[in-house]
């Protein structure tokens, strides 16, 4: 208790008593995942403002061998930011760290506190005419350093790449409270291992980022944004093949989603209207842009899908004669999270696969969960143009009264899924991550050897093991580092 007591005075004398949270209830909305699955404790939320703040914090944690736990907007589908049940650990939360601190238009890169909200982000890079690709749902409230923690994806990945292609440079607090400059602007530079990569996805295990250097992009001056009902996954994919021999690398967005999912978003979320009278089994979203003029991008886009019409790979498009109605169209597509949580419990995955593959994964996991589970609506949804396919099983809420039963059944759904996603070589996790959801299934489904070179890796970081413990690293690598077979 006394030594509790001391920390906490400790870490207020770094920050000031206003940005430490030790009452319960003040300290409740940072124990509790986005998703209400994890429920953790901690002896303290605490809100560093600086670099050398966060480095002051982590060295009082590492003396006394306490556990930290980093955090950003607490948007993360795996509950890497809640804390266990002991209690013990100390929450980090990187809220105000929220300095964009320059942007250099000749390099085109943003350099940024890792506590900046995405959306802030987004906005400074298009006061200066530039772009910042990265475009989740939760853009609104994800910071940068949970982005990069999460080598979070989203729907613009197809044309600009995940989070690990848009960091140039970072900066972190290793868990000796040391601080890494690694915040270089450079396009290239071979000099010796990439260890920025090292905690891009790493999900606070190896440190705490605390800045970035990000890369910016020309604003687009054109755009056109479609929604579009196709007949199948395999003609949703037959439509990207056509658009890329007619509009090439303007292709920035291309989602799918399935009838049972937008069904779910219509009902749930208020205001949400879908722009288009048929109904198929899929609609496809999607966006073409490009920054060099005042192109006629709704026109090429209209000659695009009436050719796939006449073709028959499409049944039905609308394209949006407003940005007002683009936003309105991503609005279905990036309400899916929300709408799922309202309507009832979900068992969701987050899967990736060759992309010529995707038909045969949807078709299999289809037909095995119909009849296996009867009682599952069945919603497949996510960025099909990056392999990337999001399979939610969904329950009445009812279901989660039983907890019992409801984990039951979704460790053997996760199962079922994951075998599936194994035998067509792909991966378990595309763009969420590990944290504490998937540990087991990292241990199921990862060669062994990359597993050892995971687990040096955590160990020459982290060898008192207090960033992030109990995320990412499955519990039958404790103690083990040794490479050898
Ligand atoms: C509505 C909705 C839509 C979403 N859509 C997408 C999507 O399309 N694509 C996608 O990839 N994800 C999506 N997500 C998931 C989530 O938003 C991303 O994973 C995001 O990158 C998490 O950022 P965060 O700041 O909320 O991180 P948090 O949830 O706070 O943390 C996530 C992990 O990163 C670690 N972490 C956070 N900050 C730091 C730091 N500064 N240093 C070290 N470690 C840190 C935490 O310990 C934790 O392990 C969505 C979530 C929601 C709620």
């Amino acid at each position: 208790m006394t030594q509790a007591v001391n920390l906490i005075s400790a870490l207020a004398g770094v920050v000031g008593t206003t940005n430490i949270i030790t009452n319960d209830d003040e300290m409740l909305p940072f124990l509790v995942d986005w998703r209400g699955r994890y429920r953790g404790r901690a002896q303290i939320v605490i809100r560093p403002r600086t670099t050398e703040e966060v480095a002051a914090v982590v060295r009082l944690c590492a003396e006394r061998r306490v556990p930290i736990v980093p955090q950003g907007g607490n948007t993360g589908m795996c509950g890497g930011a809640t804390p266990d049940d002991s209690g013990y650990a100390v929450v980090v939360n990187l809220g105000r760290m929220n300095r964009i601190r320059g942007l250099d238009l000749d390099t085109n890169a943003i350099t940024v506190d890792a506590g900046c909200v995405l959306a802030d982000v987004q906005r400074a890079a298009s006061e200066a005419d530039r772009l910042f690709p990265m475009g989740l749902g939760s853009e609104g409230t994800c910071q940068i350093g949970g982005n990069i923690s999460t080598n979070s994806g989203g729907t613009a990945v197809l044309r600009y790449g995940n989070m690990r292609e848009l960091v140039l440079g970072l900066e972190a607090v290793l868990p000796d409270g040391r601080i890494w400059d690694g915040l270089r602007a450079l396009r290239k530079d071979n000099t010796g291992y990439d260890l920025k990569q090292l905690f891009i996805g790493a999900e606070g295990t190896l440190g705490l980022v605390t800045g970035a250097v990000l890369k910016l992009f020309p604003k687009p001056t054109a755009m056109a944004t479609a929604l579009v009902a196709v007949h199948s996954v395999e003609g949703a994919l037959r439509l990207l093949s056509a658009l890329r021999g007619t509009c090439g690398e303007r292709i920035s967005a291309f989602e799918i989603m399935s009838d049972s999912e937008m069904e779910i978003v219509l009902r749930q979320i208020p205001g949400t209207i879908k722009p288009i009278d048929a109904t198929a089994p899929f609609y496809v979203f999607l966006d073409l842009a490009d920054s060099a003029g005042d192109l006629d991008l709704a026109g090429t886009l209209e000659r695009a899908l009436a050719n796939a019409l006449d073709g028959g790979l499409i049944s039905d498009a609308v394209i949006a004669s407003s940005s007002s109605q683009a936003a309105a169209i991503w609005r279905l597509r990036h309400s899916v999270s929300e709408a799922n949580k309202k309507e009832g419990v979900s068992v969701s995955h987050d899967t990736s696969v060759p992309i010529s593959r995707i038909p045969e994964f949807v078709r299999r996991v289809s037909s095995e969960m119909a009849s296996q589970y009867p009682n599952a609506r069945r919603i497949f949804v996510g960025h099909i143009g990056d392999g990337n396919i999001h399979f939610v099983a969904l329950f009445p809420k009812s279901l989660a009264d039983d907890l019992d039963t409801f984990e039951k059944a979704a460790l053997s759904i996760n199962r079922l899924v994951h075998d599936i996603t194994a035998s067509l070589d792909g991966s378990i996790s595309a763009e969420h991550g590990i944290g504490q959801s998937n540990r087991k299934l990292l241990a199921r489904y990862t060669d062994p050897l990359e597993l050892k070179m995971m687990a040096a890796i955590k160990r020459l970081f982290d060898p008192l093991n207090i960033m992030n413990p109990g995320k990412v690293m499955p519990d039958v690598l404790d103690g083990e580092i040794s490479l050898e077979t």
